[in-house]
Parts: structure tokens; C-alpha cells; sequence
């Protein structure tokens, strides 16, 4: 039976990857969903979907009359992200800087604050970090940046939300087999290869499913995790158990 005993779950970023993960999974257990997307996410049934954008003042309160209509929000999850700012510290754009952070930092919180209203006690958010707010990556300043941010945000949020009975989480995903990975695995010069060079930064020596993050998601959002807050929890199979996988094999 569903643990999550409260009105709906709003997922951003539904459309494909590791959202869409969660967005099934949830609709799969029973539970009324919201999934919010720049793109349509696909129909799911049982489900409601949006086009917006998380970083706009106006999505966000479409997001917020909708979630109305789903009658609450039991669960949040900030999964949408912008990854394609590239570049290190000294070549990143103005602009890309501005989006990575607007959309990876900043629109979890404004968005907490859009909804908070409507999520009552004993809700839960959870945030899509990532390994990378935990460490940095040579020549994704931005990325790192947002995610990290979205990490100490976490436990800020936890802090601030603990009074209304609101608990705060985040997962930490190493590398998850989504389109997006797969295309950066097709697209470069020897992609058996940068397969095995990416599968081989967790000890598990495999990219993680999208559905294996969305279980993770779900514990943290339902009761079964009531006494977890402020947690940052990698679901990175053994990558950051290490501080040898991103120089090669241990
Ligand atoms: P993805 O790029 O495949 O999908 C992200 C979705 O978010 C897209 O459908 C996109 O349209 C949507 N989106 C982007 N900006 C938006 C905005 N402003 N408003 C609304 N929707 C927006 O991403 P993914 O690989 O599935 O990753 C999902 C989350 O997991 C992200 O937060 C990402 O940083 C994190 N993550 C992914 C991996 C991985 O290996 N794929 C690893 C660690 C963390």
C-alpha cells in the first residue's frame, strides 16, 4: 500500500530521464502526480502534466494552481535541471552561469516557497542533487556550482521547514543511464570505451538505472523515512565511497 498518506507529488523535470523515473513509479503506487516539464511530459494515467518553466515566476504559480487542483502536494521533488552550461571557471558564460543557477539553485527554493502553503504536516521535498555537488568536475564550474548549492540549500530547507513539519532530503546520483548519458556515450570518439570509463567510476563498475534513483526518491518522500531530514544520500554505486574512482580503479 502507498506510505505516502498525504495528496500529491509534484515531480520537475518529468518528461524524460531520471523525473520520468520517478513520475512512473509514483503513479505506478498509486499516487496522484503533477509532472512539470519545458516539454510535455508523456500521459501517464492517473497523472497530470504541465509545460513550464521552473525558473519563472509565472510557471511556477501555474505549477502552483495546478498542484491545487491535484489537492496538495504530499511530495516535492526538484529533479529539473540545466546541464548545458560547459566550461571551467575561467570560459563559462555569463548566461550559462545564470541558467545552471536559476534552474538547479535557485527554483527549489522559490518553488518550496510557491507551495509550501499547500504541502501539510508531514510532507516531504526531495531534491536531484548529484556526486558533483559533493565534488567538482574539471570544466563544469556551473554544474558544480548549482549542485552544491542545492546540497548545503537542502539542509537550510530542512532547518527552516522542520517548525511545519516539512521534511527536506536530496539524493546524490553518481552516473545514470538516461538519454542524455547515453547520447554523451554515443556521441564521443570511442564509446565502448567512455562506457567503460564512465561505469568504471563506481565500485559497482555499472551506470546506475534512472528507476534505481527513483526508488531511493520515493523512501525519502514517504513515511517510512519520517525521522530523515537534512540528508544527502548517494545513490552512486560506491562512487564517492572512494576518493580513488575518479583516478581509476581501486
Ligand atoms: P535530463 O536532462 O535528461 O532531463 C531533465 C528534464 O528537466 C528535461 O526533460 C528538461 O526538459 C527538464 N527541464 C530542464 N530545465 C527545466 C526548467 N527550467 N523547467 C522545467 N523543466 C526543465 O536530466 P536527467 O539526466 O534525467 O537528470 C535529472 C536530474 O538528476 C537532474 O537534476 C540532474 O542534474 C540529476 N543528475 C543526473 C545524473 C545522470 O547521470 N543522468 C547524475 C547526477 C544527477
Amino acid at each position: 500500500a502507498p506510505s505516502i498518506p498525504l495528496a500529491g507529488v509534484v515531480v520537475t523535470g518529468a518528461a524524460r530521464g531520471i523525473g520520468r523515473a520517478i513520475t512512473e513509479l509514483y503513479v505506478e503506487r498509486g499516487h496522484p502526480v503533477l509532472g512539470v516539464d519545458l516539454n510535455l511530459p508523456p500521459l501517464t494515467k492517473g497523472s497530470l502534466r504541465l509545460r513550464a518553466d521552473v525558473a519563472s515566476a509565472a510557471g511556477r504559480s501555474r505549477i502552483a494552481r495546478a498542484a491545487r487542483e491535484l489537492g496538495g502536494v504530499g511530495v516535492l521533488v526538484n529533479n529539473a535541471a540545466y546541464q548545458g552550461a560547459h566550461g571551467g571557471v575561467l570560459d563559462v558564460s555569463a548566461r550559462g552561469w545564470a541558467r545552471a543557477l536559476n534552474v538547479n539553485l535557485s527554483a527549489p527554493l522559490l518553488l518550496t516557497r510557491d507551495l509550501i502553503d499547500l504541502m501539510p504536516r508531514g510532507s516531504a521535498i526531495v531534491n536531484v542533487a548529484s556526486v558533483q555537488g559533493l565534488f567538482a568536475e574539471q570544466g563544469n564550474a556551473a554544474y558544480n556550482a548549482s549542485k552544491g548549492g542545492l546540497v548545503n540549500l537542502t539542509r537550510a530547507m530542512a532547518l527552516d521547514l522542520a517548525p511545519r513539519g516539512v521534511r527536506v532530503n536530496a539524493v546524490a546520483p553518481g552516473a545514470i543511464s538516461t538519454e542524455s548519458v547515453l547520447q554523451a556515450i554515443t556521441a564521443s570518439a570511442n564509446p565502448e570505451q567512455t562506457r567503460r570509463d564512465y561505469e568504471d567510476l563506481h565500485a559497482l563498475r555499472r551506470l546506475g538505472e534512472p528507476r534505481e534513483v527513483a526508488q531511493v526518491v520515493y523512501f525519502l518522500g514517504s513515511s517510512e523515512a519520517s525521522f530523515l531530514t537534512g540528508v544527502i544520500l548517494p545513490v552512486d554505486g560506491g562512487m564517492t565511497a572512494s576518493f580513488m574512482m575518479a583516478g581509476r580503479p581501486v
